[in-house]
C-alpha cells in the first residue's frame, strides 16, 4: 500500500517561498493499493492528484472511461473540500467517483457547485459533470472494507464533527486523524488510544504550538505535546504531524518538529510534507 500527501496545510492553502518544504496545499492524501486509488479529503492538493491520475494529454489528460476513484471525506470544512471542483476525473466521461466516510459527503460536494450560494459562485453545475459521482453506502462508518483492506473510523473532537480513519495495510496500520482537538495536559481519550493502538504510522493534526493553545483552544486542533502523548499511549511506531497552520513557515515548522523530537524519547516524529510517500 502506498500513501502520499498531496496537501498538508490546515484552514487555507498557503503557497509561497516560505512553505516550499512542507507544502502550501490544503488537506488531501491518496492511497494506492492493488492498482486502485483511494483519496482522503479534497483540499486544494487534490488538483495535483487529479492531474496525475489523468496522465499526460490535452487539457491535462486523456479520457479514461475506466477510471474509478474512492474519495473518503473527514468532514466538510472548506479547506478539506475546496479542491474538488478542480479534480480532473470529475470532468471525465465514464469516470466513477465513489464517496464515503462523512455522512453528508455527497451533499457537501454538490454544494461546492451551487451557483445559488452567491451570484457567480462557480461556472459549472454539479448536474453538468460528465463523470458519475455517487455516495457508496458500502463506505459507511464505523467499519468497512476497501480492496480487501479493513478500514475503521472514529468520531473526532472538532466543531461540527469529523471522522478519523484507520487502514489495516499489509505492512501495518496507518491512522489518519486531522481536525481533532486533544485536551492540553490531559491523558488522551481511552477510545482514541484504542483506535490508534499499535499503529505503524499515526498521522495527527498539530496545527498549533503549545504556547498558542490559550488563545486557540476550542477551534478543534491540537498541539504536538498532546499528539506525542496519544502516540506513546497507543504504542504507535511513528508520528507524523500535519494540518500545518497557514501562517507557519517552513523554518517555524522545523523548529516545532525539533522541539517535539526533543520530548519524544525513542518515538520518531516528523512533519508531513507535500509529496511525501509512505509504503506499508
Ligand atoms: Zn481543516
Ligand atoms: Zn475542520
Amino acid at each position: 500500500m502506498k500513501f502520499r500527501f498531496w496537501g498538508t496545510r490546515g484552514s487555507l492553502p498557503a503557497p509561497g517561498p516560505d512553505t516550499l518544504v512542507y507544502g502550501g496545499n490544503s488537506t488531501c492524501c491518496s492511497i494506492e493499493h492493488e492498482g486502485r486509488h483511494l483519496v482522503i479529503d479534497a483540499g486544494s492538493g487534490i488538483r495535483l492528484l487529479g492531474a496525475e491520475l489523468m496522465g499526460p494529454g490535452p487539457m491535462g489528460g486523456s479520457e479514461d472511461a475506466s477510471l474509478e476513484v474512492t474519495l473518503l471525506m473527514t468532514h466538510l470544512h472548506f479547506d478539506h473540500i475546496m479542491g474538488f471542483p478542480f479534480f480532473a476525473p470529475a470532468y471525465t466521461p465514464g469516470a466513477v467517483i465513489r464517496l464515503g466516510g462523512w455522512p453528508k459527503c455527497l451533499k457537501g460536494i454538490k454544494g461546492m457547485f451551487k451557483n445559488g450560494r452567491y451570484d457567480g459562485g462557480f461556472p459549472v453545475s454539479f448536474a453538468e459533470l460528465p463523470s458519475k459521482i455517487l455516495r457508496d453506502e458500502a463506505l459507511t462508518p464505523p467499519r468497512f472494507a476497501w480492496q480487501g483492506m479493513e478500514v475503521r473510523t472514529t468520531p473526532l473532537n472538532h466543531p461540527q464533527g469529523a471522522v478519523g480513519y484507520r487502514f489495516e495495510a499489509p505492512g501495518g496500520a496507518l491512522v489518519f486523524i486531522t481536525d481533532n482537538e486533544l485536551a492540553v495536559g490531559a491523558p488522551p481519550p481511552k477510545a482514541l488510544v484504542e483506535f490508534c493502538s499499535g499503529a505503524a504510522v499515526l498521522i495527527h493534526d498539530a496545527q498549533y504550538l503549545p504556547s498558542e493553545m490559550d488563545i486557540c483552544a476550542g477551534r478543534g486542533h491540537s498541539e504536538f505535546r498532546a499528539c506525542l502523548a496519544l502516540a506513546q499511549a497507543a504504542g504507535a511506531g511513528r508520528l507524523i504531524l500535519t494540518h500545518h497552520d497557514p501562517g507557519r513557515t517552513d523554518a517555524q515548522i522545523e523548529a516545532m518538529i525539533d522541539q517535539a523530537r526533543a520530548e519524544a524519547g525513542s518515538l520518531p516524529v516528523e512533519g508531513a510534507r507535500e509529496g511525501q510517500t509512505l509504503e506499508l
